[in-house]
């Protein structure tokens, strides 16, 4: 396995899947040790199991986003267990509920911007000193609702707006020290997240032709097509890319 990242080690949050278990392949196929990071232990092993089988090298770590301890014990063991940490993709989300705010339930509010807001923060908190001494590239994932609203979606909307706003914080506190921090944006992506809530194409057709007609390319993404832009960020060919939030999402916020 040769490639841009031989000899560094990335860490990757919810990479028990979707997006966050093709950026650990992705890292793995380019050379670089992976520590999976998630609360689904389960998926989080079967990541593990996929980058071995492809010849790769990985490690699980159990890890609540939303708690201090927990994100201090991972990149702890991180940097224990591999020596260094060079790359890092802050993926960990969930979406919450979809109802208007009055209706919002202040728990849940809560819990969003405690794991997709202040997860990113925490991980960024321990990340960025360990990444100090050789410099380091950071990836948030946001999402285009980081940059444009869907109603009915307050919390997780708030949340990815703050996302792209810490992103920017980080840049300007640490670019000039050698850690890039960049956001990626998605549009919607066929994971998890988005089809276990009905809208496979088979089961419920008119959901599905709604959201791939929302993107004017005319489809939903990918989640390889998401994790291409966070290695490519994390690479030296992006070394000038820093503060910058990157839309994935076939034109979706272009309209
Ligand atoms: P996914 O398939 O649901 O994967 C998310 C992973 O994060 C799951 O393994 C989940 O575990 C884990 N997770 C949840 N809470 C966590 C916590 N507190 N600590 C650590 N891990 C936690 O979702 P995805 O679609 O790949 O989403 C990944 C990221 O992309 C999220 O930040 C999401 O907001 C963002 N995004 C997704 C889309 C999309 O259309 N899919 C678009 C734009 C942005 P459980 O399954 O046990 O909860």
């Amino acid at each position: 396995m040769a490639g841009r990242f031989d000899g560094k080690v990335a860490l990757v949050t919810g990479a028990s899947s979707g997006i966050g278990r093709a950026s650990a392949l992705a890292f793995a196929r380019e050379g670089a040790r992976v520590a999976v990071a998630d609360v689904a232990v389960d998926g989080g092993k079967e990541t593990v199991r996929l980058i071995e089988d492809a010849g790769g090298e990985a490690r699980f770590f159990e890890c609540d986003v939303a708690s201090s301890t927990s994100v201090e014990g991972l990149v702890d063991g991180v940097v224990e267990g591999y020596g260094r940490l060079d790359c890092a993709h802050n993926n960990a989300g969930i979406e919450g509920v979809l109802v208007p705010i009055p209706e919002y339930p202040e728990e849940i509010w809560d819990r969003v911007l405690g794991i997709n807001l202040t997860g990113v923060f925490l991980c960024m908190k321990y990340e960025i000193p360990r990444m100090l001494e050789r410099g380091g590239a950071i990836v948030n994932t946001a999402s285009i609702l980081g940059l444009v609203a869907f109603g009915t979606a307050s919390a997780y909307n708030a949340s990815k707006h703050g996302v792209i706003g810490l992103t920017k914080t980080a840049a300007l506190e640490y670019s000039a020290q050698g850690i890039r921090v960049n956001a990626v944006c998605p549009g919607f992506i066929e994971t998890p997240m988005v089809m276990d809530r009905g809208v496979q194409a088979s089961t419920n057709p008119e959901a599905y032709q709604g959201l791939t007609n929302a993107h004017p390319i005319g489809r939903m993404g990918k989640s390889e097509e998401v994790v291409a832009s966070v290695v490519w960020l994390c690479s030296e060919e992006a070394s000038f890319v820093t503060g910058h939030a990157m839309t994935v999402d076939g034109a979706y916020t272009a309209q």
